[in-house]
């Protein structure tokens, strides 16, 4: 038999441990799926939007393969830390792969950034999604102007959510506090702002065409901030365009023809601003930012014009990537956010790490939509097998189990997520909703325990 434990239960470590036990070259392959939160699934639970209900449906495949027999899942398991480091981890496991994904935001790097009311759009994404270690709560009520800073698919999302009606937002799995709050907010404008133009925004097209279609809510571009990037104007640039790019061009170029409907809420999109400083007012809380109007440079960037523009805001969130966080016991390479590795095997100084993988954004950034963790997933696990008669060769000292128990971990098992679902299920029925999340950890412990 050869023993693998997956470091991480999001797509990553889910389809890592399905190429695992699915294939047929290396026989009696077992794989422990740990995960540091009681609940698996990682971003397609605690990332995607509570409103993107297809995405979130992938949780149905996903469980499939936690169910398979020779998976075992394994929560409330923290690697890295005094009770299990990855050394023993090793010693408990003929193979580990990380699969523990980009945990931490960028931050700008302006003044200003530490202001009240300035976060990060992870910060607000793991609020009202109900991650246990979220911040306490955002206060809405005084905001009428939000400025989101990045134009990823993350900054559609929370431009989204923020312009979003309750009513909507009802039908979801959001947390309660977040709902009430996000119910309760007085915000009026939100302003999405890119410091490139229209084609080189980075998010897809389905994403940014959704943003026209919220009820309520009028969606706007400034034709003239459209008009300065070269692919917008000029044809043949654009055809040069990848397609998701042209695309992208295509629908902002469609919703210079809007007219505004007054309705309660706008969502502008706006390009060639460079965020330069957070601006505070005199009660030590954010209330604009500072923008530079930028110019394309010929290269792919742009150039200041040092011409300013303040856009009013009481939130500000910054949403512009995510960044791996180094795991103690395992190499980091600080620029890239990421650990160093070869087809997925883990490099020591250039070499490989017998026995150890990565997989997903801590092998190669935090890029792509679910599906990009499949192949990614694949080679690593392909890496691993090839290793694999060396490895088995090792003797194991017993049950991982019992050794994680041992260690004073109290891991959750698979019926444990399954009763902390329930309980989910069951906390949204008492509020006239469908499933509800559980935001704190005591709450899903008692949860998993069955309290
Ligand atoms: P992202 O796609 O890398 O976008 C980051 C954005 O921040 C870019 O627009 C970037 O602009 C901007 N930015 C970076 N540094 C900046 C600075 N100093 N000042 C101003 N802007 C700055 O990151 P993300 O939105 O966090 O998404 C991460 C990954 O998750 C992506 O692969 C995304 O597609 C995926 N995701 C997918 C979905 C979905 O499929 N629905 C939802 C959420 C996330 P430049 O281009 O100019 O650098």
């Amino acid at each position: 038999m050869l023993r693998v434990a997956v470091v991480g239960s999001g797509p990553s470590g889910v389809y890592a441990a399905q190429t695992l036990v699915q294939q047929r070259e290396v026989p009696g392959v077992r794989v422990d799926v740990l995960d540091r939160l009681p609940c698996p699934y990682g971003l397609v639970r605690y990332g995607v939007a509570p409103d993107h209900e297809k995405i979130k449906s992938l949780q149905g495949s996903l469980r499939s393969v936690l169910e398979d027999e020779r998976i075992r899942f394994l929560g409330n398991v923290e690697v890295g830390g005094e009770a299990l480091t990855t050394g023993r981890l090793l010693e408990l496991y003929h193979a580990v792969v990380y699969c523990v994904g980009a945990a931490r935001d960028r931050m700008l790097g302006i003044p200003g950034e530490e202001l009240a009311g300035v976060h990060s759009a992870t910060a607000f994404v793991s609020w009202y999604s109900a991650h246990p270690d979220a911040a306490a709560g955002f206060g809405l009520t005084d905001v009428r102007s939000a400025v989101v800073i990045g134009a990823g698919n993350v900054a559609v999302d929370v431009t989204r959510i923020l312009a979003r009606g309750a009513p909507e937002l009802r039908l979801t799995d959001m947390p309660e506090p977040a709902l009430g709050a996000l119910a309760a907010s007085g915000i009026r404008e939100v302003a999405m702002v890119a410091r490139r133009g229209p084609s080189q925004g980075k998010f897809t097209t389905k994403e940014l065409r959704e943003l026209a279609t919220l009820s309520g809510v009028d969606t706007t571009v400034l034709a003239d901030e459209l008009a300065r990037d070269p692919a917008y104007a000029d044809p043949a640039a654009a055809a040069a365009l990848p397609a998701v790019n042209r695309r992208n061009v295509e629908v902002l170029r469609d919703w210079t023809a809007h007219r505004p409907h007054a309705q309660a809420r706008r969502i502008t999109l706006r390009f060639f601003l460079r965020p330069v400083e957070v601006l505070g007012g005199a009660d030590g809380r954010v209330s604009g930012v500072r923008f530079e109007h930028t110019v394309p440079d010929g290269r792919g960037g742009v150039a200041g014009t040092g011409s300013f523009e303040d856009v009013d805001a009481q939130l500000v969130l910054r949403s512009v990537g995510y960044q791996g966080v180094p795991l103690p016991g395992l190499p980091f390479d600080a620029a890239r956010g990421t650990v160093p590795h070869a087809a997925g095997r883990v490099l020591r100084e250039g070499r490989a790490s017998v026995g150890e993988y990565v997989a997903g954004w801590i092998k190669r950034g935090p890029t792509g939509v679910i599906g990009t963790n499949r192949p990614c997933a694949k080679e690593t696990a392909s890496s691993l097998l090839q290793d694999a008669g060396a490895l088995a060769r090792r003797e194991l000292p017993g049950d991982p189990l019992d050794a994680l128990r041992a260690a004073g971990l109290a891991p959750v098992p698979w019926p444990g997520w399954l009763a902390i679902e329930a309980a989910e299920s069951s906390l949204g029925s008492s509020l006239g909703r469908r499933s509800v999340k559980i935001p704190d950890w005591p709450g899903l412990l008692a949860a998993a325990a069955g309290e």
